[in-house]
C-alpha cells in the first residue's frame, strides 16, 4: 500500500525522537495502514474492538491512579495494578487533540508476575487509533497479550 501524505507526516512523529526517544515503530518498517490493519484483524479475529481494548486499558489506568503508586487489587485479585507516574504530557502523534499524562503502568498477576506494561498513550493509540505500536519499539503491546489479559479480567 502506498502511503498517502498525511500518513508520511504522522509516521515522521513517530519516528525516534519526535515525540519521544525510542519511537513507536521499532523496526517495523511496514506501511502505517499495514500495521493497523493487521492488528485491529488479529482482534476482531478474536470477537473483540481495538475500542473494547483501549477503554480496558484506561480502566485499568483510572483505577491504578487511585493506588497513590501501590498496587490495587483488580477483578477478585487476579490481577493488581501500579502506577508510576512521570512530569508531562504527551500530545497524540496522529495529531487527534488528545494528550496523555506520561506514565507507566503494570499489571501483576496473583503470583506477582508482570502481564503487562503501558502508558497511558498506549491506551490511547489503541481505543482510538487501532495502533499497538510497531513491532520492535519499547511500548509496543502484542495485540494476543492484550486479548488474553482482557479475557483473564473479564470472562
Ligand atoms: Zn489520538
Amino acid at each position: 500500500m502506498k502511503e498517502n501524505p498525511a500518513s508520511k507526516t504522522i509516521r515522521d512523529r513517530l519516528e525516534p525522537g519526535a515525540l519521544s526517544v525510542e519511537g513507536f515503530l521499532g523496526h517495523d518498517d511496514r506501511p502505517l495502514a499495514d500495521i493497523i490493519a493487521a492488528d485491529t484483524g488479529e482482534v476482531e479475529a478474536a470477537g473483540l474492538t481495538v475500542e473494547q481494548l483501549g477503554a480496558f486499558l484506561e480502566s485499568l489506568h483510572e483505577a491504578a491512579d487511585s493506588g497513590w503508586e501501590g498496587r490495587v487489587p483488580l477483578f477478585d485479585g487476579r490481577i493488581r495494578v501500579r502506577v508510576t507516574e512521570t512530569l508531562g504530557q504527551t500530545p497524540c502523534p496522529f495529531a487527534c487533540g488528545a494528550h496523555s499524562h506520561k506514565a507507566v503502568v503494570e499489571v501483576f498477576d496473583d503470583k506477582e508476575q508482570v502481564l503487562l506494561r503501558f502508558t497511558p498513550l498506549d491506551a490511547h493509540l489503541i481505543r482510538n487509533h487501532g495502533f499497538f505500536e510497531g513491532k520492535g519499539a519499547p511500548y509496543r503491546i502484542a495485540p494476543a497479550e492484550l486479548i488474553e489479559l482482557y479475557r483473564l479480567c473479564m470472562e
